[in-house]
Protein backbone atom coordinates (compact mmCIF):
# COMPACT_ATOMS: atom_id res chain seq x y z
CA UNK A 1 0.00 0.00 0.00
CA UNK A 2 1.39 3.66 -0.98
CA UNK A 3 -0.08 6.20 0.91
CA UNK A 4 0.88 10.05 1.15
CA UNK A 5 3.10 10.12 4.42
CA UNK A 6 1.97 12.99 6.53
CA UNK A 7 5.59 14.41 5.58
CA UNK A 8 5.11 14.36 2.27
CA UNK A 9 1.85 16.17 2.30
CA UNK A 10 3.31 18.84 5.44
CA UNK A 11 6.10 19.38 2.15
CA UNK A 12 3.74 19.69 -0.69
CA UNK A 13 1.82 22.52 1.32
CA UNK A 14 4.47 23.84 1.88
CA UNK A 15 6.35 24.09 -0.87
CA UNK A 16 2.50 25.80 -2.96
CA UNK A 17 2.58 28.45 -0.02
CA UNK A 18 6.36 29.37 -0.23
CA UNK A 19 6.10 29.39 -3.72
CA UNK A 20 2.92 31.96 -4.04
CA UNK A 21 5.23 34.05 -1.11
CA UNK A 22 8.09 34.20 -3.16
CA UNK A 23 5.62 36.02 -6.32
CA UNK A 24 3.83 38.27 -3.87
CA UNK A 25 6.70 39.18 -1.42
CA UNK A 26 8.96 40.10 -4.87
CA UNK A 27 6.34 42.12 -6.36
CA UNK A 28 5.58 44.03 -2.85
CA UNK A 29 9.73 45.06 -2.09
CA UNK A 30 9.51 46.54 -5.26
CA UNK A 31 6.79 48.46 -4.87
CA UNK A 32 7.51 49.91 -1.56
CA UNK A 33 11.54 50.05 -0.37
CA UNK A 34 12.22 53.65 -0.54
CA UNK A 35 15.60 53.78 0.44
CA UNK A 36 14.95 56.09 3.65
CA UNK A 37 13.81 52.73 4.34
CA UNK A 38 17.42 51.68 5.06
CA UNK A 39 17.53 52.53 8.98
CA UNK A 40 17.33 51.17 11.80
CA UNK A 41 14.04 51.65 13.25
CA UNK A 42 11.33 50.35 16.29
CA UNK A 43 8.90 47.76 15.96
CA UNK A 44 5.39 47.88 18.57
CA UNK A 45 5.20 45.35 20.76
CA UNK A 46 4.20 41.68 19.25
CA UNK A 47 0.50 41.17 19.95
CA UNK A 48 1.17 37.43 20.63
CA UNK A 49 2.88 38.48 23.92
CA UNK A 50 0.51 38.37 26.68
CA UNK A 51 0.90 41.79 28.80
CA UNK A 52 1.24 42.52 32.06
CA UNK A 53 -1.74 42.58 34.82
CA UNK A 54 -3.40 45.32 34.73
CA UNK A 55 -2.33 48.38 37.39
CA UNK A 56 -2.83 47.70 40.79
CA UNK A 57 -2.08 43.87 40.10
CA UNK A 58 1.32 43.85 41.29
CA UNK A 59 4.07 41.04 40.20
CA UNK A 60 4.40 38.03 42.45
CA UNK A 61 7.92 38.25 43.87
CA UNK A 62 10.05 35.75 44.59
CA UNK A 63 13.52 35.59 46.79
CA UNK A 64 15.84 33.23 45.07
CA UNK A 65 17.95 31.46 47.40
CA UNK A 66 21.45 29.99 46.31
CA UNK A 67 23.13 31.66 43.04
CA UNK A 68 24.82 28.41 42.02
CA UNK A 69 24.90 27.47 38.38
CA UNK A 70 20.96 26.28 37.89
CA UNK A 71 19.67 29.52 39.13
CA UNK A 72 22.25 31.84 38.01
CA UNK A 73 21.96 30.22 33.81
CA UNK A 74 18.28 29.25 34.00
CA UNK A 75 16.48 30.69 36.20
CA UNK A 76 16.70 34.08 36.87
CA UNK A 77 17.16 34.29 32.75
CA UNK A 78 13.70 33.47 32.82
CA UNK A 79 11.90 36.45 34.79
CA UNK A 80 12.01 38.24 31.90
CA UNK A 81 10.03 36.19 30.35
CA UNK A 82 7.27 35.53 33.14
CA UNK A 83 3.99 37.21 32.67
CA UNK A 84 2.63 37.40 36.63
CA UNK A 85 6.05 36.92 38.05
CA UNK A 86 8.77 38.77 38.63
CA UNK A 87 12.90 38.57 40.68
CA UNK A 88 11.96 40.88 44.20
CA UNK A 89 15.03 39.29 46.59
CA UNK A 90 18.62 37.78 46.56
CA UNK A 91 19.32 35.19 49.52
CA UNK A 92 22.96 33.95 49.32
CA UNK A 93 26.25 33.39 51.65
CA UNK A 94 28.26 35.50 49.36
CA UNK A 95 27.39 38.70 49.63
CA UNK A 96 29.49 40.23 46.98
CA UNK A 97 27.93 38.23 44.25
CA UNK A 98 24.64 38.74 45.91
CA UNK A 99 25.22 42.72 45.17
CA UNK A 100 26.76 42.13 41.50
CA UNK A 101 23.98 39.84 40.54
CA UNK A 102 21.24 42.26 42.05
CA UNK A 103 22.46 45.14 39.91
CA UNK A 104 22.22 42.76 36.71
CA UNK A 105 19.18 42.39 37.51
CA UNK A 106 17.73 44.94 39.49
CA UNK A 107 16.95 43.86 42.70
CA UNK A 108 17.25 46.77 45.37
CA UNK A 109 20.23 45.90 47.84
CA UNK A 110 17.74 46.40 50.76
CA UNK A 111 16.31 43.10 49.37
CA UNK A 112 19.67 40.78 49.86
CA UNK A 113 19.88 38.22 52.84
CA UNK A 114 22.61 36.03 53.42
CA UNK A 115 21.71 32.55 55.02
CA UNK A 116 22.06 33.79 58.77
CA UNK A 117 19.60 36.32 58.29
CA UNK A 118 17.41 34.86 56.27
CA UNK A 119 13.98 34.79 58.62
CA UNK A 120 14.20 38.44 57.67
CA UNK A 121 12.32 37.91 54.84
CA UNK A 122 9.26 37.62 57.13
CA UNK A 123 9.17 41.08 57.07
CA UNK A 124 9.76 42.25 53.49
CA UNK A 125 6.13 42.35 51.61
CA UNK A 126 7.66 42.28 48.11
CA UNK A 127 8.92 38.68 48.24
CA UNK A 128 5.79 36.23 48.14
CA UNK A 129 7.20 33.30 47.55
CA UNK A 130 10.73 31.48 47.95
CA UNK A 131 12.25 29.63 45.41
CA UNK A 132 15.31 27.39 47.04
CA UNK A 133 18.01 26.04 44.74
CA UNK A 134 20.29 24.90 47.34
CA UNK A 135 22.13 21.77 47.49
CA UNK A 136 19.08 18.64 48.37
CA UNK A 137 20.46 18.47 51.94
CA UNK A 138 19.43 22.26 52.71
CA UNK A 139 16.19 22.11 50.93
CA UNK A 140 13.93 21.10 54.15
CA UNK A 141 15.42 23.65 56.61
CA UNK A 142 15.06 26.89 53.90
CA UNK A 143 11.78 25.14 53.20
CA UNK A 144 10.64 25.05 56.55
CA UNK A 145 12.12 28.35 57.65
CA UNK A 146 10.48 30.14 54.43
CA UNK A 147 6.78 28.61 55.55
CA UNK A 148 7.36 29.85 58.98
CA UNK A 149 8.33 33.58 57.74
CA UNK A 150 4.94 33.40 56.30
CA UNK A 151 5.92 32.78 52.55
CA UNK A 152 5.01 30.41 49.79
CA UNK A 153 7.37 28.18 48.77
CA UNK A 154 8.71 26.32 45.57
CA UNK A 155 11.67 24.20 46.18
CA UNK A 156 13.95 21.81 43.64
CA UNK A 157 14.25 18.55 43.36
CA UNK A 158 14.26 16.43 45.25
CA UNK A 159 12.08 17.85 47.32
CA UNK A 160 14.45 16.70 50.47
CA UNK A 161 17.17 13.73 50.91
CA UNK A 162 14.51 11.82 53.15
CA UNK A 163 10.47 11.28 53.49
CA UNK A 164 10.60 12.12 56.93
CA UNK A 165 12.23 15.79 56.02
CA UNK A 166 9.46 16.09 53.22
CA UNK A 167 7.08 15.32 55.97
CA UNK A 168 8.14 17.79 58.01
CA UNK A 169 7.99 20.63 55.11
CA UNK A 170 4.41 19.72 54.60
CA UNK A 171 3.60 20.18 58.01
CA UNK A 172 5.30 23.58 57.85
CA UNK A 173 3.93 24.47 55.12
CA UNK A 174 0.38 23.15 56.17
CA UNK A 175 0.74 25.16 59.34
CA UNK A 176 1.46 28.29 57.85
CA UNK A 177 -1.58 27.91 54.99
CA UNK A 178 1.09 28.87 52.33
CA UNK A 179 1.90 26.68 48.53
CA UNK A 180 4.53 24.13 48.64
CA UNK A 181 5.42 23.55 44.99
CA UNK A 182 8.48 21.52 43.80
CA UNK A 183 10.58 22.69 41.35
CA UNK A 184 9.79 19.63 38.85
CA UNK A 185 10.08 21.88 35.49
CA UNK A 186 8.50 19.06 32.67
CA UNK A 187 5.21 19.01 34.37
CA UNK A 188 5.44 22.59 32.68
CA UNK A 189 7.17 20.96 29.54
CA UNK A 190 4.95 20.76 26.89
CA UNK A 191 6.63 18.26 25.02
CA UNK A 192 6.33 15.86 28.66
CA UNK A 193 2.32 17.32 29.00
CA UNK A 194 2.02 16.20 25.24
CA UNK A 195 3.61 12.65 25.54
CA UNK A 196 1.56 12.32 28.56
CA UNK A 197 -1.38 13.08 26.95
CA UNK A 198 -1.24 10.89 24.00
CA UNK A 199 -0.74 7.97 26.40
CA UNK A 200 -4.07 8.98 28.24
CA UNK A 201 -5.89 8.95 24.58
CA UNK A 202 -4.27 5.12 24.10
CA UNK A 203 -1.83 6.49 21.14
CA UNK A 204 0.22 3.44 22.06
CA UNK A 205 -2.63 0.87 23.45
CA UNK A 206 -2.11 -0.26 26.52
CA UNK A 207 1.52 0.97 27.79
CA UNK A 208 3.43 -2.25 28.54
CA UNK A 209 7.28 -1.69 29.47
CA UNK A 210 8.88 2.07 30.44
CA UNK A 211 12.48 2.25 29.69
CA UNK A 212 14.44 5.53 31.37
CA UNK A 213 18.17 6.52 31.07
CA UNK A 214 19.52 9.70 32.74
CA UNK A 215 23.07 10.44 32.89
CA UNK A 216 25.97 13.01 32.46
CA UNK A 217 29.86 12.52 33.12
CA UNK A 218 30.40 14.55 36.54
CA UNK A 219 33.33 17.18 36.33
CA UNK A 220 34.60 17.12 39.63
CA UNK A 221 36.72 20.23 38.96
CA UNK A 222 33.62 21.69 39.36
CA UNK A 223 32.27 22.84 42.96
CA UNK A 224 28.37 22.21 41.25
CA UNK A 225 29.60 18.32 40.98
CA UNK A 226 31.27 17.89 44.97
CA UNK A 227 28.42 18.36 47.20
CA UNK A 228 26.83 15.89 44.28
CA UNK A 229 28.75 13.66 45.68
CA UNK A 230 29.06 14.27 49.19
CA UNK A 231 26.12 12.35 50.76
CA UNK A 232 25.73 14.79 53.60
CA UNK A 233 24.79 17.63 50.98
CA UNK A 234 23.18 15.05 48.40
CA UNK A 235 21.73 12.68 49.65
CA UNK A 236 22.40 10.06 47.30
CA UNK A 237 23.99 10.08 43.78
CA UNK A 238 22.93 9.84 40.32
CA UNK A 239 19.81 8.44 41.40
CA UNK A 240 18.83 11.64 43.36
CA UNK A 241 20.50 14.15 41.17
CA UNK A 242 19.26 12.69 37.45
CA UNK A 243 17.18 9.16 38.13
CA UNK A 244 14.78 10.95 40.06
CA UNK A 245 13.65 12.01 36.68
CA UNK A 246 12.67 9.15 35.42
CA UNK A 247 11.09 8.16 38.63
CA UNK A 248 8.70 10.85 38.45
CA UNK A 249 8.33 10.68 34.61
CA UNK A 250 7.12 7.06 34.72
CA UNK A 251 4.61 7.78 36.97
CA UNK A 252 3.28 11.37 35.18
CA UNK A 253 3.69 9.37 32.26
CA UNK A 254 1.83 6.26 33.52
CA UNK A 255 -0.14 8.57 35.63
CA UNK A 256 0.15 5.47 38.10
CA UNK A 257 2.67 4.49 41.10
CA UNK A 258 4.73 1.47 41.66
CA UNK A 259 3.86 -1.33 43.81
CA UNK A 260 7.41 -3.13 43.88
CA UNK A 261 10.62 -2.16 43.50
CA UNK A 262 14.16 -4.33 42.72
CA UNK A 263 17.56 -2.47 42.21
CA UNK A 264 21.44 -3.15 41.92
CA UNK A 265 24.29 -0.67 42.41
CA UNK A 266 27.53 -2.04 40.92
CA UNK A 267 30.74 -1.95 42.46
CA UNK A 268 33.14 1.24 41.42
CA UNK A 269 36.71 1.68 42.37
CA UNK A 270 36.56 5.25 41.26
CA UNK A 271 37.28 7.59 44.15
CA UNK A 272 34.98 9.49 43.85
CA UNK A 273 32.30 7.56 44.65
CA UNK A 274 33.34 6.07 47.76
CA UNK A 275 30.01 8.18 49.42
CA UNK A 276 27.51 8.22 46.78
CA UNK A 277 26.63 5.87 43.51
CA UNK A 278 28.03 6.38 40.46
CA UNK A 279 25.44 4.15 37.89
CA UNK A 280 22.36 2.35 39.24
CA UNK A 281 19.83 0.17 37.38
CA UNK A 282 16.04 -0.41 39.07
CA UNK A 283 12.84 -2.36 38.13
CA UNK A 284 9.29 -0.95 38.71
CA UNK A 285 5.94 -3.52 39.04
CA UNK A 286 3.17 -1.12 38.48
CA UNK A 287 -0.92 -2.98 39.07
CA UNK A 288 -1.94 -2.22 35.41
CA UNK A 289 1.19 -4.81 34.22
CA UNK A 290 3.35 -2.37 33.19
CA UNK A 291 6.91 -2.99 33.68
CA UNK A 292 9.16 0.17 34.20
CA UNK A 293 13.57 -0.16 34.15
CA UNK A 294 15.02 2.75 34.64
CA UNK A 295 19.05 4.05 35.12
CA UNK A 296 20.99 6.79 36.16
CA UNK A 297 24.88 7.40 35.83
CA UNK A 298 27.26 9.93 36.66
CA UNK A 299 29.63 8.52 34.77
CA UNK A 300 28.54 8.21 31.34
CA UNK A 301 27.71 10.46 27.99
CA UNK A 302 25.15 12.80 28.98
CA UNK A 303 21.54 11.29 27.72
CA UNK A 304 18.00 11.75 29.10
CA UNK A 305 15.58 9.29 27.80
CA UNK A 306 12.08 7.36 28.23
CA UNK A 307 10.52 4.80 25.90
CA UNK A 308 7.04 3.27 26.08
CA UNK A 309 6.18 0.48 24.58
CA UNK A 310 2.40 -0.47 24.27
CA UNK A 311 0.22 -3.07 22.68
CA UNK A 312 -0.26 -1.26 19.20
CA UNK A 313 2.70 1.37 19.10
CA UNK A 314 5.82 2.91 20.73
CA UNK A 315 6.58 6.39 22.13
CA UNK A 316 9.85 8.18 22.59
CA UNK A 317 10.88 10.86 24.29
CA UNK A 318 14.74 11.63 23.63
CA UNK A 319 15.62 14.40 24.53
CA UNK A 320 13.03 13.57 27.09
CA UNK A 321 13.99 16.01 30.10
CA UNK A 322 16.38 18.58 28.78
CA UNK A 323 16.00 22.37 29.06
CA UNK A 324 15.42 22.76 25.47
CA UNK A 325 14.59 21.03 22.46
CA UNK A 326 12.60 17.88 23.79
CA UNK A 327 10.67 15.52 21.32
CA UNK A 328 8.20 12.90 21.42
CA UNK A 329 8.17 10.70 18.76
CA UNK A 330 5.25 7.66 18.10
CA UNK A 331 6.26 4.97 16.29
CA UNK A 332 3.88 2.52 14.34
CA UNK A 333 5.19 -0.48 12.47
CA UNK A 334 4.03 1.06 8.76
CA UNK A 335 6.84 3.59 7.81
CA UNK A 336 4.67 5.77 6.32
CA UNK A 337 2.80 6.24 9.38
CA UNK A 338 5.58 6.72 11.41
CA UNK A 339 5.62 10.18 12.88
CA UNK A 340 7.92 12.66 14.17
CA UNK A 341 7.73 15.68 16.03
CA UNK A 342 6.58 18.16 13.61
CA UNK A 343 3.25 16.88 13.50
CA UNK A 344 2.47 17.80 17.05
CA UNK A 345 3.50 21.39 16.00
CA UNK A 346 4.49 22.25 20.14
CA UNK A 347 5.65 25.78 20.35
CA UNK A 348 9.29 26.66 21.68
CA UNK A 349 8.73 25.28 25.12
CA UNK A 350 9.38 27.84 28.33
CA UNK A 351 9.40 25.10 30.92
CA UNK A 352 11.41 27.69 33.16
CA UNK A 353 9.45 31.19 33.36
CA UNK A 354 5.79 28.23 32.97
CA UNK A 355 6.93 26.97 36.42
CA UNK A 356 7.42 30.67 38.06
CA UNK A 357 3.96 31.42 36.73
CA UNK A 358 2.10 28.25 37.44
CA UNK A 359 2.19 29.43 41.67
CA UNK A 360 1.50 32.91 41.06
CA UNK A 361 -1.58 32.00 38.91
CA UNK A 362 -2.93 29.11 40.71
CA UNK A 363 -2.65 30.87 44.43
CA UNK A 364 -4.60 33.66 42.14
CA UNK A 365 -6.83 30.90 41.22
CA UNK A 366 -6.97 29.09 44.97
CA UNK A 367 -6.12 25.78 43.06
CA UNK A 368 -3.32 23.88 44.66
CA UNK A 369 -0.11 23.50 42.18
CA UNK A 370 0.51 20.71 39.61
CA UNK A 371 3.73 19.71 41.44
CA UNK A 372 2.97 19.48 45.00
CA UNK A 373 4.98 18.67 48.00
CA UNK A 374 2.34 15.06 48.44
CA UNK A 375 3.86 14.75 44.61
CA UNK A 376 7.87 15.46 45.64
CA UNK A 377 7.41 13.32 48.73
CA UNK A 378 6.41 10.33 46.65
CA UNK A 379 9.44 10.46 44.97
CA UNK A 380 11.22 10.46 48.09
CA UNK A 381 10.01 7.62 49.44
CA UNK A 382 10.56 5.76 46.14
CA UNK A 383 13.99 6.54 45.70
CA UNK A 384 14.53 5.40 49.29
CA UNK A 385 13.00 1.88 48.48
CA UNK A 386 15.10 1.73 45.56
CA UNK A 387 18.34 2.12 47.60
CA UNK A 388 16.89 -0.25 50.27
CA UNK A 389 15.98 -2.58 47.42
CA UNK A 390 19.91 -2.04 45.86
CA UNK A 391 21.31 -2.62 49.53
CA UNK A 392 19.41 -5.96 50.35
CA UNK A 393 19.33 -7.25 47.16
CA UNK A 394 15.55 -7.99 47.67
CA UNK A 395 12.10 -6.90 46.20
CA UNK A 396 10.92 -3.72 47.65
CA UNK A 397 7.14 -3.01 48.50
CA UNK A 398 5.87 0.27 47.60
CA UNK A 399 1.92 -0.33 48.11
CA UNK A 400 1.43 1.78 49.79
CA UNK A 401 -1.38 3.79 48.42
CA UNK A 402 -0.49 7.20 46.35
CA UNK A 403 -3.04 9.13 44.91
CA UNK A 404 -1.95 8.09 41.82
CA UNK A 405 -3.28 4.41 42.80
CA UNK A 406 -6.15 6.01 42.59
P1 LIG B 1 25.40 24.69 42.53
O1 LIG B 1 26.47 24.00 43.31
O2 LIG B 1 25.79 25.27 41.23
O3 LIG B 1 24.77 25.86 43.42
C1 LIG B 1 24.38 25.66 44.75
C2 LIG B 1 24.42 27.00 45.49
O4 LIG B 1 23.92 26.78 46.81
C3 LIG B 1 25.82 27.56 45.69
O5 LIG B 1 26.25 28.34 44.62
C4 LIG B 1 25.64 28.40 46.95
O6 LIG B 1 25.07 29.65 46.57
C5 LIG B 1 24.55 27.65 47.71
N1 LIG B 1 25.08 26.90 48.85
C6 LIG B 1 24.75 27.13 50.15
N2 LIG B 1 25.38 26.29 50.95
C7 LIG B 1 26.13 25.48 50.17
C8 LIG B 1 27.04 24.41 50.46
N3 LIG B 1 27.26 23.99 51.72
N4 LIG B 1 27.67 23.82 49.42
C9 LIG B 1 27.44 24.23 48.15
N5 LIG B 1 26.59 25.24 47.83
C10 LIG B 1 25.95 25.87 48.84
O7 LIG B 1 24.21 23.66 42.38
P2 LIG B 1 23.06 23.63 41.28
O8 LIG B 1 22.62 24.99 41.00
O9 LIG B 1 23.48 22.79 40.15
O10 LIG B 1 21.92 22.81 42.06
C11 LIG B 1 21.18 23.39 43.13
C12 LIG B 1 19.84 22.66 43.29
O11 LIG B 1 19.10 22.79 42.10
C13 LIG B 1 19.96 21.16 43.55
O12 LIG B 1 18.97 20.75 44.45
C14 LIG B 1 19.72 20.52 42.19
O13 LIG B 1 19.15 19.24 42.29
C15 LIG B 1 18.74 21.51 41.60
N6 LIG B 1 18.83 21.55 40.14
C16 LIG B 1 17.69 21.38 39.42
C17 LIG B 1 17.72 21.40 38.05
C18 LIG B 1 16.45 21.23 37.29
O14 LIG B 1 16.53 21.09 36.07
N7 LIG B 1 15.29 21.27 37.93
C19 LIG B 1 18.97 21.56 37.31
C20 LIG B 1 20.11 21.78 38.15
C21 LIG B 1 20.03 21.76 39.52
P3 LIG B 1 25.64 31.03 47.16
O15 LIG B 1 27.08 31.07 46.78
O16 LIG B 1 24.81 32.06 46.52
O17 LIG B 1 25.44 30.95 48.64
Amino acid sequence: MTTMSVHDSATATRRTFLGAMGAASTAMLAAAAPASAQRATGRPYPQAIRPLPPDGGRRFGYAVVGLGKYALNQILPAFARCRTSRLAALVSGDPAKARRVADQYGVDHAHLYDYAGFDRIANDPTIDAVYIILPNALHAEFSIRASRAGKHVLCEKPMATSAADCRRMIVAAREAKRELMIGYRCHYDPVNRKAAALLREKTVGTPRIVTTDNSDVLAFDDPSAQWRVTRALSGGGSLMDLGIYGVNGARYLLDEDPVEVRAMIPPTDDPHFREVEDRISWLMRYRSGAMVHGSSSFSTAATTRFGVQGTGAGMRLDPATGYYGNRVIVERAEGAQSWSDPIFTIPEPDQFAGQLDHLAEALARKERVRSTGEEGMQDVRLIEAIYEAARTGRPISTDWGNWRNG
